[in-house]
């Protein structure tokens, strides 16, 4: 068969097979490496399921869709071997911004739904720290988190409802319905009508051990979150859709629930150098209720200082002097040894400039008595500075070191706050018997940590070491009950893990929320449920 004439087709969007598409596509945030059949940027709806009854009709023959949409994905979820079905192309329509909630296409970049929301006083508050590149639907098939996760959750929370089309080639609306709506569509005598009663079937048969298994963190976005589904009140699909990493069909609309956040906030910056006062500083931070608490290490800081030309060009109206001025304070403890281990950045936010000082304040003074180096930001620029440095430091390691690679594995994995004074210690055991340099960037408030380290793939030892650390990495983690992803999901990297993390019996559940939804396997293979170690291994970059 003739792919790309095939393509052509059957759908009014572009379709490209040659060889600068199919390498441009190969890759997305990843370690991975894919190189595709074919690219394709469905124009409408339409087209989305005219593609979906091709696949189903190849699938024999190998045939497979992976969605895309600005393709910054960690896992390496968004990369296939067979046909990428790119939304950012034809699908970037904010469909309406009303009282409390948006509707949307998914490939709307999250910068400018936000510009949009914002004319209303309104804001999607789950935006990730690649807010800049990534799109609202990768974030809603991610289900995505960020800084402000720890006062409003995780994306799953803010998705009312969405549409998508399904392995029989049809578009669903997905939402919440209650008994007597999901009697109804239980009863239909058609595909839909099976999907409700064998995910309903699968839930009330394993009620308890599916409530078991949702793990006991406040971020997690490995498996499928069965556990959200159904409450014997309500039925909602579009729990286990969000996270589900585009392996159960392609998202065409999502209805966001907005908020209208705080008009004021400040930062409270502490610079560590004792992370043995790590727990009180938590416990006392945490109880004044921050917007957001998150954290980077010395490496971090040592980069940012080193490339701050990159971090001044996300600084929009900053000019260099006064920009480099703000760099002095830290410029300053790198130069007299007094450099901090992490700077902990809680934001704190209220409806008045008063408020919010008072809040921190009252941080401050219950931190006192522990003599750090801390203080609250003045300005707006200031605060930025802090952010940018949070936000991009995962962007200025891949730039700029040319023959190591950002090699994330251990990126995400999430545990309790207060288990993080025994924790961290053992994690840092493993991570020393490595040698690796990395850079440690989180979470704070959520325990949930992002661990980047800078590796030579085309070193023939890399494969065995991602594969021992990370073994050793989610060990720890599972025993003390965590989740191996707080946000950035599972794909081919973490998918392997799934058994281990959830144990057989909901390992099998999750396989059988696969073959429920996608009995063809057209919908992203390799990738959750049906990643292996050996698939993975096998696609790493080679540098
Ligand atoms: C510098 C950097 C920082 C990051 N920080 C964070 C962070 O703080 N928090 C976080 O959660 N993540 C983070 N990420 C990971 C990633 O940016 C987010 O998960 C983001 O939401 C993905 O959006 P995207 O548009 O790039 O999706 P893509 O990478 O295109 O896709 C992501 C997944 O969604 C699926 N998908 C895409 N579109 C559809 C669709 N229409 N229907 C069905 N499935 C679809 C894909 O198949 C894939 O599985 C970061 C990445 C980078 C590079």
């Amino acid at each position: 068969m003739d792919l790309k004439e095939e393509l052509g087709k059957t759908i009014r969007g572009e379709v490209s097979d040659d060889e600068a598409a199919r390498a441009a596509y190969a890759h997305d945030a990843s370690l991975f490496e894919i190189r595709p059949q074919a690219v394709v940027a469905p124009k409408g709806v339409e087209d989305v399921r005219n593609l979906v009854a091709f696949a189903s009709a190849h699938a024999q023959e190998g045939v497979s869709l992976t969605a895309r949409s600005a393709g910054t994905d960690m896992s390496g979820a968004a990369i296939g071997d067979s046909i990428i079905v790119d939304f950012s192309k034809h699908f970037g329509r904010i469909e309406e911004v009303g009282a409390g909630y948006a509707v949307t296409e998914p490939g709307v970049y999250y910068r400018d739904f936000e510009k949009e929301t914002l004319k209303t006083g309104q804001l999607l508050p789950t935006y990730p720290a690649s807010r800049e590149i990534c799109t609202v639907g990768g974030m809603a098939a991610n289900n995505s988190g960020g800084e402000k996760s720890l006062r409003y959750g995780k994306t799953a929370d803010f998705v009312e409802g969405l549409k998508a089309v399904l392995s029989d080639g049809k578009e669903y609306a997905l939402g919440p319905l209650d008994k007597t709506a999901l009697e109804g569509k239980m009863a239909q005598e058609d595909f839909e009508g099976g999907i409700y009663r064998e995910t309903y079937r699968l839930i009330e048969d394993h009620y308890d051990a599916i409530r078991a298994a949702k793990p006991d963190v406040s971020k997690n976005s490995a498996g499928y979150a069965l556990w959200d589904v159904w409450d014997r009140k309500t039925f909602d699909l579009t729990k286990l859709f969000v996270g589900s990493q585009g392996t159960l069909g392609l998202i065409t609309s999502i209805r966001y629930r907005l908020i209208r956040p705080e008009a004021h906030s400040k930062l409270l910056v502490i610079f560590l150098r004792d992370m043995g006062r790590l727990p009180e500083i938590i416990n006392a931070v945490l109880a004044r209720a921050p917007e957001s608490f998150e954290s980077y290490d010395d490496h971090t800081l040592k980069f940012a200082i080193r490339y701050f030309r990159d971090i001044l060009r996300q600084m929009k109206g900053e000019n260099l002097f006064s920009f480099a001025w703000q760099f002095l304070p830290e410029a300053g403890m790198l130069l007299s040894g007094g450099f901090p281990k992490q700077v902990l950045l809680a934001e704190f936010t209220g409806a008045s400039e008063a408020a919010v000082d008072a809040k921190i304040r009252s941080a401050m003074d219950a931190l006192a008595p522990l003599k750090l180096n801390m203080r609250a930001t003045r300005t707006e620029a200031e605060a930025r500075k802090y952010w940018v440095v949070r936000r991009e430091s995962f962007n200025l390691l891949r730039k700029h070191f040319k023959k190591l690679r950002t090699a994330p594995f251990i990126d995400d994995f999430c545990v309790k706050p207060e288990q993080l004074p025994k924790f961290l210690p053992e994690l840092y055991a493993i991570l020393d018997r490595y040698h690796l340099r990395l850079t440690l960037v989180g979470h704070m408030g959520d325990a949930n940590f992002h661990i980047i380290p800078l590796m030579d793939l085309g070193d023939p030892k890399t494969p065995d070491i991602i594969r021992s650390l990370s073994k050793e990495v989610y060990d720890l983690v599972f025993r003390y009950g965590g989740s191996m992803t707080g946000e950035h999901n599972d794909g081919l990297v973490r998918g392997p893990y799934l058994e281990r993390m959830y144990g057989k019996e909901i390992y099998g559940l999750f396989r059988k929320v696969k073959a429920i939804f996608d009995p063809a396997g057209i919908f992203n293979p390799h990738k959750k449920a049906e990643a292996t170690t050996e698939y993975a291994m096998a696609h790493l970059k080679k540098a």
